[in-house]
C-alpha cells in the first residue's frame, strides 16, 4: 500500500498557523513513508469560498515548502462525479429526497426541544409518497438506525458512535450542490487516499462519513484526528491571540524552517528536542508519537526557533529576506555595507527579519537627529574633547577595520582616562544615532569612514551646542 494523504482546506479565510499544521502533518506522515501528498480545494460553499483564499492557501503552502504531488484539486469541478454517485446511492436505496420546509424542520427540531430530547431530523420523508409539487428536494443519505461505528483513530484511539445517534445527512442541497460530508467521501475514495489526517473537530464527522463508505462498498481510510491548538489563554487559537494567519509571519520575517519547526512540535514530540531541520523531520515523524491533548500556542517559543534558525541558516539565503524587508522599511541597501557583513553582525541579536532590518536602519539612511533620550545621556560635554580626539584617531586610520577603530578607541580613551565603554557608548549614539547595535567596533566597520565621519561631526557640533547652552 502505497500511503497518500491529503490536505483539504475550505477558502473561505486566509491560511490560518492551524491549518499548517494539519498540512504539515498529513505532509511529513507522506514523506516520511514515500507516499503522496496532494492539494484538494473545497469549495462546494460557493458563497463563502473566493479566489483570494485559494491564493492565500496556494501562497502560503508554497512559502512553508509544503509541495503537493498532486493538485490542486477543485470540488466544483467534480460536480459531475458527486452527481454519479448520489444517483448511485439513491438507486441502491441509500439515499432520498427531502421535501420537508425550513419551517418544518425548524418546528421540528423545537418540538423535539421541548420535549427534552436532542435535535435531528426524524427522517419523515424516509418514505414519503405525497410528492409536494414546485418543490426542489434535497437528498438525504439513510443512516443505519441499528449498529454502530467504531474508529481505531491513529491519535484518539477507538472511539465508538452508535448509528441510532446519528440522523440522514443531507448530502446534495436543493440547489444540486454536494455537501462538505458527501464530496469528501467520494474524494477521499476517488483519490486513493489512505490516511485521513485532520483536525479533531472533524473527529465527530467521521462516523457519519463512514456510513456512506460502507452503503457504496468502499474500503475505508485511516484516519487520525490532531489535537486542536490553544492560544496562551487556554481558548481555541484565534485573531484575538495574535496573528494566526501564516503569511503574516512571513510578512514579519520569520524563516518558514523555524514556522514548520514550531508547528511540528505542537502536538508531536520526540523526546526533548526543540530544534528540527526538515530532513529530521520527516525521519523522525509519527502519528504515533502524536499526542492526544491539546497544544498551547507560545509566540515566545516561536521567536526562539526563529532565532535559532536564523543563526543556522546559510547567509546568502538570508540576503534575499534582509533586502524584503529592507525595502519595506523604505531602506536602499545601495551605498550601505554588503547585506553578508550586516546579518553576520546582526543576527544573533534578531528574532525576525524585519527586527533585523529595523535595527540596522542607520547603515542605509543619513541622519541629523539622535535619539533625544540617548543623546541625552550619552552626548554630554564631559566626553567632547575625547570624542574630538577620537574622531582625530579615526580619520588618520590607514584601514578603516573594526580592529583599528578599535585600536583607535582604545587610544582615546586610556588618554582621556575612561574606560572603553564610556567612549564606545557615545561613539555608538553618534554612529547609529541610538544606544543599541553590535559591538560598537564592528558597528564603526559596517558605517564606514565616510559617513561615520560626518555623523561624529554632527555629534561634536551637538556637544557644542549643548556646552555654550550651559554657559
Ligand atoms: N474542508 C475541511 C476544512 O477545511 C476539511 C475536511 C477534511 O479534512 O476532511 O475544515
Amino acid at each position: 500500500m502505497t500511503v497518500k494523504t491529503r490536505f483539504a482546506p475550505s477558502p473561505t479565510g486566509f491560511l490560518h498557523l492551524g491549518g499548517v499544521r494539519t498540512a504539515l502533518f498529513c505532509w511529513l506522515f507522506a514523506r516520511r513513508h514515500d507516499g503522496a501528498f496532494l492539494l484538494r480545494i473545497e469549495d462546494t460553499d460557493r458563497e463563502r469560498s473566493t479566489q483570494d483564499s485559494i491564493d492565500a492557501i496556494l501562497t502560503g503552502m508554497t512559502w512553508v515548502g509544503l509541495t503537493w504531488d498532486e493538485g490542486p484539486y477543485y470540488q466544483t469541478q467534480r460536480y459531475d462525479r458527486y452527481r454519479e454517485v448520489a444517483a448511485e446511492l439513491q438507486a441502491t436505496g441509500h439515499a432520498y429526497h427531502c421535501y420537508c420546509s425550513p419551517q418544518e424542520l425548524e418546528d421540528m427540531r423545537a418540538q423535539q426541544v421541548a420535549a427534552g430530547q436532542n435535535p435531528k431530523y426524524d427522517g419523515r420523508c424516509r418514505n414519503r409518497r405525497d410528492i409536494p409539487a414546485g418543490v426542489q428536494p434535497v437528498l438525504r443519505f439513510r443512516t443505519p438506525q441499528a449498529g454502530k461505528i467504531v474508529v481505531d483513530d491513529l491519535v484518539r484511539g477507538r472511539v465508538v458512535i452508535e448509528n441510532r445517534e446519528l440522523d440522514d445527512l443531507v448530502i446534495v442541497r436543493a440547489d444540486g450542490n454536494p455537501t462538505y460530508h458527501f464530496s469528501v467521501v467520494v474524494d477521499d475514495h476517488d483519490m486513493d487516499i489512505t490516511h485521513v489526517i485532520r483536525g479533531d473537530d472533524h473527529l465527530k464527522n467521521t462516523p457519519r462519513q463512514i456510513n456512506m463508505i460502507k452503503a457504496l462498498g468502499w474500503t475505508r481510510p485511516e484516519y487520525a484526528h490532531l489535537p486542536m491548538i490553544l492560544g496562551e489563554d487556554g481558548s481555541r487559537l484565534s485573531k484575538r491571540h495574535g496573528a494566526v494567519n501564516v503569511l503574516d509571519y512571513r510578512d514579519q520575517g520569520y524563516l518558514p524552517a523555524a514556522v514548520l519547526n514550531y508547528l511540528v512540535r505542537l502536538g508531536w514530540s520526540h523526546g526533548d528536542q526543540e530544534l528540527f531541520s526538515q530532513e529530521e523531520m520527516i525521519e523522525l515523524f509519527d502519528l504515533a508519537d502524536v499526542n492526544a491533548s491539546a497544544s498551547r500556542f507560545d509566540s515566545a517559543k516561536l521567536s526562539w526557533l526563529n532565532q535559532q534558525h536564523i543563526m543556522r541558516t546559510p547567509v546568502d539565503e538570508l540576503v534575499p529576506l534582509l533586502q524584503e524587508q529592507l525595502a519595506i522599511e523604505g531602506l536602499d541597501p545601495d551605498g550601505g555595507p554588503a547585506l553578508e557583513i550586516v546579518i553576520e553582525a546582526y543576527r544573533e541579536r534578531a528574532t525576525t527579519m524585519q527586527e533585523l532590518a529595523q535595527s540596522c536602519w542607520y547603515l542605509f539612511r543619513d541622519f541629523d537627529d539622535f535619539d533625544p533620550t540617548a543623546a541625552k545621556k550619552h552626548l554630554r560635554p564631559v566626553v567632547g574633547e575625547a570624542l574630538a580626539d577620537l574622531r582625530d584617531r579615526l580619520a588618520l586610520l590607514q584601514r578603516w577595520t573594526a580592529a583599528e577603530v578599535h585600536d583607535a578607541i582604545d587610544g582615546a580613551a586610556t588618554n582621556a582616562e575612561l574606560s572603553f565603554g564610556k567612549l564606545g557608548q557615545p561613539l555608538r549614539v553618534a554612529l547609529t544615532g541610538g544606544s543599541v547595535s553590535p559591538p560598537i567596533d564592528t558597528t564603526a566597520a559596517l558605517v564606514g569612514r565616510e559617513r561615520g565621519l560626518v555623523r561624529l561631526d554632527l555629534a561634536l557640533a551637538f556637544i557644542a551646542r549643548r556646552q555654550a547652552a550651559a554657559g
